[in-house]
């Protein structure tokens, strides 16, 4: 079985129709890009698996279990969203420690654990800086640490590297493929950057008008583009 299932999930805003039957399979530890162009419904399907919306309807698994219903906060999903939601007033180290202390673990454990994740995204020596002092870049390996420290069942990455800029952008992308793949989390990564999803996922799931259009390795999307939106979408006649 694997490790996450989405069945027929639908959403819609009023009478926007967002998606509807929705069905993929994930397995763990895979590394899968959600890709498709503005509007198309990535960050509202992403929010539905997270519990920040609830679907109409379908259901989706995890780890064999019915999630479909489940609060947010006890879903075992970390997620990063491309503008960073960190909190101002609180030290890079407390930013981190925040969901462990939610969880009431002691704090020479939390101390520890938080050590261990600034390591994992190289943020020796900021422990003590405020947000302000820091580059878009180091403020995303914040928030990546924040969401990792969980020890999440699910990594949720919602355009990360979109605000930042282009050389920044090309080292995060590896930094954030070689930590997932050292934790083997599961990761669904959304973005409407054909680069970005060629260059990292195990599989892309190319999404168009709440549809997804085509499931399959970035080399035969890009070979074998199931229709002509894939094509164009992929770059073949630019
Ligand atoms: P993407 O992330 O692919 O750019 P979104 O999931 O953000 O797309 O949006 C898909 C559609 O859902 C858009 O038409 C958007 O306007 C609409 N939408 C998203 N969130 C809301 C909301 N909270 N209320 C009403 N409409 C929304
Ligand atoms: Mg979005």
């Amino acid at each position: 079985m694997s490790y996450v299932i989405a069945q027929n999930l639908a959403k819609s805003f009023g009478s926007n129709q967002v998606f509807s039957q929705i069905n993929f399979s994930i397995e763990k530890g895979e590394f899968i890009t959600l890709l498709g162009p503005s509007g198309c419904g990535k960050s509202t399907l992403l929010r539905c698996i997270a519990g920040l919306e609830r679907p109409d309807d379908g259901d989706l698994f995890v780890n064999g279990a019915n999630i479909t219903s489940k609060p947010a906060q006890q879903r075992g999903v970390g997620m990063v969203f491309q503008s960073y939601a960190l909190f101002p007033n609180m030290t890079v180290e407390n930013n981190i420690a925040f969901g462990l202390k939610m969880q009431g673990m002691d704090e020479k454990k939390r101390k520890q654990e938080v050590a261990a994740v600034i390591e994992l995204v190289e943020l020796q020596g900021k422990e003590n800086q405020y947000p302000q002092a820091l580059s878009g870049g180091q403020r995303q390996r914040v928030a990546l640490a924040r969401a990792l420290v969980v020890r999440p069942q699910i990594l949720l990455l919602d355009e990360p590297l979109s605000a930042l800029d282009a050389r920044i952008r090309k080292h995060l992308r590896q930094q954030i493929r070689q930590i997932q793949r050292e934790l083997g989390v599961t990761t669904l990564f959304v973005t409407h950057d054909q680069d970005e999803a060629m260059s990292m996922s195990d599989r892309i799931f190319l999404m168009d008008k709440g549809q997804i259009v085509q499931s399959d390795t970035a080399e035969n999307i890009y070979t074998r583009p199931a229709s002509e939106f894939v094509a164009r979408f992929m770059g073949h006649y630019n």
